[in-house]
Order: structure tokens, then C-alpha cells, then sequence
């Protein structure tokens, strides 16, 4: 009787986006049997509360500065072979229409994310990829196996994610399974998330919405820019341009530095356009017996107003005829360079991702493996690679993943990686 051909098994620990995208491109592989183990009881489940629902799952600007780690360069490889044109394939090729919204922000046409981690689900199932819905607790690398909880595989796939976002963090090991491969992880922040900050006028203005520009200043240094709506929270300051920023000032208090944020709600003019605004506002409106309040009426939001001029020493009920120069100029610089001490931010729970993760050089980026443990390999958050808003972080889920699953399915051969992709694409 002919002996039948060895199967190579790969575990691929975690059934999210980066989990099933490398279960797909590895699942391309002959007389491979590729196993994911998902904690939860379906996989995916991050996946359907991302975009509010509507799952931002790329994005036309794929610049490299949209990406963060100690060593940012290190995601340069895979989003060059497996990029956003790269991505909308990948997800037509799974009956999901790419739509982009807000310039360059893609989703997709059916704007349920449901439909993004159905689609993944249902591929898998029909490539011949296995569930199994249990925790991985430990793995162990035996000569050349693993055993992973009490199955033998050839090769594992780290793709667990993060803790961003959960209730309870103690309920992720992620981090200890890294660490237990001989891997270290790099200092774990909070990232998109809310900055709070000194300064009781904050729970006047909780709920407002404005446009303006937010600054991270680090020890007086501009470390961080962002502009777009921001939304007052009754402790600091959320919305999309915080978010961006939120990761440079969590990690910047986790070092014990000064950290401070500047806020401009007249972006898009400059100083001396500023200052010609408000001055003719007082010029013209003070013959009227208006009150300074009333002088603002129109500006901006009047809760923003009514703090901006009373941080400015300006009774907002007061008579606008007693304004002084120097008041003037003091709401002046509370408009365009509002300065609040940062305290620090949500915790991971509020977090959309998590900045940190496993070390990044300590894993080769043309094929995500292990540079420590043959055989071991990692794909999206787990590795210390974060985007920022705007569909970054789900690319950086298919790109690593795709890679990662050929690498361990294939072997770690020279390729050319981009034309296997999307072979394997259009299959
Ligand atoms: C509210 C919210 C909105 C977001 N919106 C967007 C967006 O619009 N665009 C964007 O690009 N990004 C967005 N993100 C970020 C994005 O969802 C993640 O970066 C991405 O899902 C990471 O993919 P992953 O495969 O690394 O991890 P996940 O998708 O989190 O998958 C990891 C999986 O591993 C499982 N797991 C963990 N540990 C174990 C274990 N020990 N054993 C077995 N299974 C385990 C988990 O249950 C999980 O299913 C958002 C995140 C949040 C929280």
C-alpha cells in the first residue's frame, strides 16, 4: 500500500481579520491542513464593530506614514505586495464590492462589516480551513512541531490580535503566548482613543463638536498633528484628530514626560486674519451695547465661546465696550493656541488598537516568520504595527496575514511575492 503523502498542519491561533486571511492563502497550498483556533464561539467578531459598523477596510493613500511601531518601516514590505488595490481583489474575489466614501476611505458597498467577516468565514469554510472555537492556553515547540493546547502542527500563526477594546484585558494572553515563544513584546499603549486633560471648563463644553487642529506637545516639542472635527468630552477631548494623536501622548506620559495639547479652531486662517476678525467684531458691535457673548454670537459654538472668553479674563455677560487690548489678545491666542496639560488617555478598553506588540525585529518582514522559532509566524496586531484611522489597521490584517499564511503553507522561498498573491487571488 502506497504511504500517504504527510500532510504539513498549520495552527493559526486566532479567527480574526489577519487569522482567516492567512488560513485563506495558505489553504492554497497541497496536502496542507490548516486549523484556526478562535477564542470566541465565530470568528470575527472584532472585525464587525469596526467603521461603526460599516468596516473601513482600506484606504487610497497607502503612505507608510499612516503607520506606527518602534520600527514602522518594517510593514513597508507587505503593504507593497499586498496593498489597497491588492486588498479591494481580495474582497471582490469574495463577492464584497469596494465603495469609497470621504475621499479615499473604503468600505464596503453593502456598508455592513458583518458582510466583510462573513465573507471571510465562508471562504475559509469552502478552501477546507477548520474551526476550532477554544482558547489556545499554551503552546509548546517540541523538535519540529508544536503542540498547541493537544494537537501536533508543523507550523503556528500568532494572529491573536490585541486587547484594545476589551472589557476585561485579563482575559487576553495573547502578549504570554509571544513571550512563551522566546519573543519580546514592546511597551503596550492605548491608541485611538480619548486624551484626557486638566481643566474643569471641560464639562461646559462636553458634547461640542468643532473643527480645528489638535497638537501633541511633548516636553514643548510639536511631536504630533492633527486636524478635523474634535468632540469635548466633560475630561478632555475625543473625535478623529484626537484619536490620531492619542498613541504619541500615551506613550509620552508613560515615559513621566510633560505632555500638553494645543488647540487652533480657526484653522484655515492665519493669525492676522484672526485678529482682524475680532477686532472688527468689537469695533463694529460694541456701538450696539452687545455683550461680549453676543459679540462671539456665530463663531464658534457658544459653550466654546463662553469658555474661550472666559479663559481670555472676559465676562461673558459683560458690556463689550470694556474689552481691553490686551483681553483681546488673550482670546486671540485661547483661539488659535488653546493649551491644555494631558493627563493621559482611556485605558485599553476604550482603545481602538493597541500601540506595541511583539518585536518587530525580532521577525523577518518579507515573510512575517520568526527569527528566533522556525516554523513560528505573526500576522496583524499582535505585532508592534499600528495604524492610524482610516482603514490602516484592517490593511495591515490582510497584508501580514496573507503573507504570513504563504510563508508557513509554501515555505520560505524566494518568490515573487506579489504576482503569488495575486495568483492565488484569481484562482
Ligand atoms: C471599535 C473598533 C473599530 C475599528 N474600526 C476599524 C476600521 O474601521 N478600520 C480599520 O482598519 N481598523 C479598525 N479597527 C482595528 C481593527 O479591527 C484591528 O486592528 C484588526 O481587527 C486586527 O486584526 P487581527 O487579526 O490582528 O486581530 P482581531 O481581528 O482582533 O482577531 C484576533 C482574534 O484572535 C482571537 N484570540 C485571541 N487570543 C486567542 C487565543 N489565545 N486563542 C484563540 N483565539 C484567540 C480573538 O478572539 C480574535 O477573534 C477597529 C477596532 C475597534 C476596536
Amino acid at each position: 500500500m502506497a504511504e500517504e503523502k504527510k500532510k504539513n498542519r498549520i495552527a493559526i491561533i486566532g479567527g480574526g481579520a489577519s487569522g482567516m486571511t492567512a488560513a485563506i492563502f495558505a489553504s492554497a497550498a497541497k496536502d496542507t491542513e490548516v486549523v484556526i483556533f478562535e477564542a470566541k464561539d465565530v470568528p470575527g467578531k472584532k472585525i464587525n464593530g469596526t467603521g461603526n459598523g460599516k468596516c473601513n477596510f482600506t484606504n487610497d493613500d497607502m503612505d507608510l506614514k499612516h503607520y506606527r511601531g518602534q520600527h514602522p518601516e518594517f510593514a513597508s514590505f507587505a503593504l507593497s505586495v499586498f496593498d489597497n488595490e491588492t486588498s479591494k481583489a481580495f474582497f471582490k474575489s469574495m463577492g464584497i464590492r469596494p465603495k469609497e466614501k470621504n475621499g479615499g476611505y473604503i468600505y464596503p458597498n453593502s456598508e455592513e462589516a458583518s458582510s466583510v467577516s462573513s465573507a471571510l468565514r465562508l471562504t475559509c469554510a469552502e478552501k477546507g480551513v477548520k474551526f476550532v472555537f477554544e482558547k489556545v492556553k499554551i503552546i509548546v515547540k517540541e523538535k519540529n512541531t508544536f503542540k498547541v493546547n493537544s494537537q501536533s502542527f508543523d507550523r503556528v500563526i500568532l494572529a491573536c490580535g490585541s486587547f484594545a477594546n476589551m472589557k476585561d484585558v485579563t482575559d487576553f494572553n495573547g502578549y504570554s503566548l509571544v513571550k512563551s515563544m522566546g519573543h519580546r513584546i514592546t511597551p503596550l499603549y492605548p491608541a485611538l482613543c480619548q486624551i484626557r486633560c486638566k481643566g474643569s471648563f471641560f464639562k461646559t463644553i462636553n458634547g461640542v463638536r468643532t473643527e480645528g487642529i489638535v497638537k501633541v506637545l511633548v516636553e514643548g516639542r510639536e511631536k504630533a498633528s492633527e486636524n478635523g472635527e474634535l468632540l469635548f468630552t466633560d475630561y478632555g477631548v475625543s473625535g478623529i484628530p484626537a484619536f490620531q494623536v492619542s498613541r504619541f501622548c500615551a506613550e509620552a506620559i508613560g515615559s513621566s514626560k510633560k505632555v500638553v495639547l494645543s488647540l487652533n479652531f480657526m484653522a484655515g486662517m492665519s493669525k492676522d486674519e484672526v485678529r482682524t476678525e475680532i477686532q472688527n467684531r468689537f469695533r463694529k458691535l460694541s456701538p450696539k451695547g452687545r455683550t461680549n457673548e453676543e459679540v462671539l454670537l456665530g463663531l464658534l459654538n457658544h459653550k466654546l465661546n463662553f469658555v474661550l472668553l472666559n479663559l481670555s479674563g472676559i465676562d461673558p455677560t459683560g458690556n463689550c465696550k470694556s474689552v481691553t487690548e490686551d483681553k483681546i489678545s488673550a482670546l486671540i491666542k485661547n483661539l488659535t493656541d488653546l493649551r491644555a496639560d494631558v493627563t493621559g488617555t482611556n485605558d485599553f478598553s476604550f482603545a481602538q488598537v493597541v500601540a506595541g506588540g511583539a518585536d518587530t525585529l525580532e521577525v523577518d518582514p518579507e515573510t512575517m516568520g520568526s527569527k528566533i522559532v522556525p516554523g513560528l509566524y505573526f500576522a496583524g496586531e499582535i505585532l508592534d504595527i499600528d495604524g492610524t484611522c482610516g482603514g490602516y489597521n484592517l490593511q495591515w490584517a490582510w497584508s501580514s496575514g496573507a503573507i504570513a499564511g504563504i510563508s508557513a503553507a509554501f515555505g520560505e522561498k524566494d518568490r515573487d511575492m506579489r504576482s503569488f498573491i495575486e495568483e492565488i487571488i484569481n484562482r
